[in-house]
């Protein structure tokens, strides 16, 4: 068995590898976790464009995610393109019987940087009603803040707050997708404390932005596995990502 704690990402294949499965992979290898995956949809992608996108079979999923809970066990997990309602469902079936009591890291991934959708609006219903009340942490970033605000985020830390009453889980909202040199990224847990981190942005462009949701999401989810609390977590996490801030 592994000797590792065990991290499920359960998401989209990203060809280029920048974002998706592949991100989380790598995420979790360099922060000493076992990373495992269950793969929602393929995407033919890089950093400039979705050129197409095919969903993997739901009987498909399911077995993945069975093989990996029937052999592992899971430390915790962390969700990113969840493609549609039906995905979800299978999602949260499963992880309601197998993963119980143990940490959920949900990235809300609706809409990439280059502007196409990964969630439908069906999908978008079945994330609130089905998978969020299982969820640990939610990690959205300002866009995906917005859309499930109803509006643009106006005050990271009262709008994360909002977001935490109104869902019940905690919130890690990702500054990245914001202007100017400094980003905030703001965590606001269940029992209201709140911890602001902030960050240089480091050599951005398009390649480095393209992906950092997901991977500051995955690095949340490997500290989780290995017990770390959300705070902690957080802080661990910005270090390993951004080693020169
Ligand atoms: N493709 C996949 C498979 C993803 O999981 C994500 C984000 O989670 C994206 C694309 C979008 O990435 P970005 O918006 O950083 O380009």
């Amino acid at each position: 068995m592994e000797q590792h704690p065990v991290c499920l990402s359960i998401g989209g294949s990203d060809s280029c590898a920048g974002a998706g499965i592949q991100a989380d992979l790598r995420v979790f290898e360099a922060l000493g976790v076992h990373g495992c995956s269950a793969i929602t949809a393929l995407t033919a992608q890089n950093p400039a464009q979705i050129s197409r996108i095919e969903a993997v079979p739901l009987a498909q999923l399911d077995a993945e995610l069975h093989a990996v809970f029937d052999y592992y066990d899971v430390a915790c997990v962390k969700t990113g393109m969840l493609l549609d309602g039906e995905h979800i469902a299978t999602v949260s079936a499963v992880l309601s019987l197998l993963h119980k009591g143990k940490p959920l890291v949900v990235d809300p991934v609706m809409v990439s940087s280059s502007g196409v959708e990964l969630l439908d609006a069906g999908g978008r219903q079945t994330l609130l009603k089905s998978l969020i009340p299982m969820t640990t942490l939610l990690t959205p970033n300002l866009d995906e803040a917005a859309i499930l605000l109803g509006r643009d985020v106006e005050n990271a830390e009262k709008d994360s707050q909002i977001l935490m009453q109104q869902l019940g889980c905690a919130v890690l909202l990702k500054g990245g997708h914001a202007e100017g040199d400094v980003l905030r990224d703001v965590l606001y847990e269940t029992d209201g404390r709140i911890s602001v981190v902030e960050h240089r942005r480091q050599g951005w462009n398009r390649d480095a932005a393209h992906g950092s949701g997901c991977r500051l999401a995955a690095a949340m989810a490997a500290l989780l596995a290995q017990g770390e609390g959300l705070q902690t977590s957080l802080n661990a996490a910005i270090h390993r990502l951004f080693p020169n801030n």
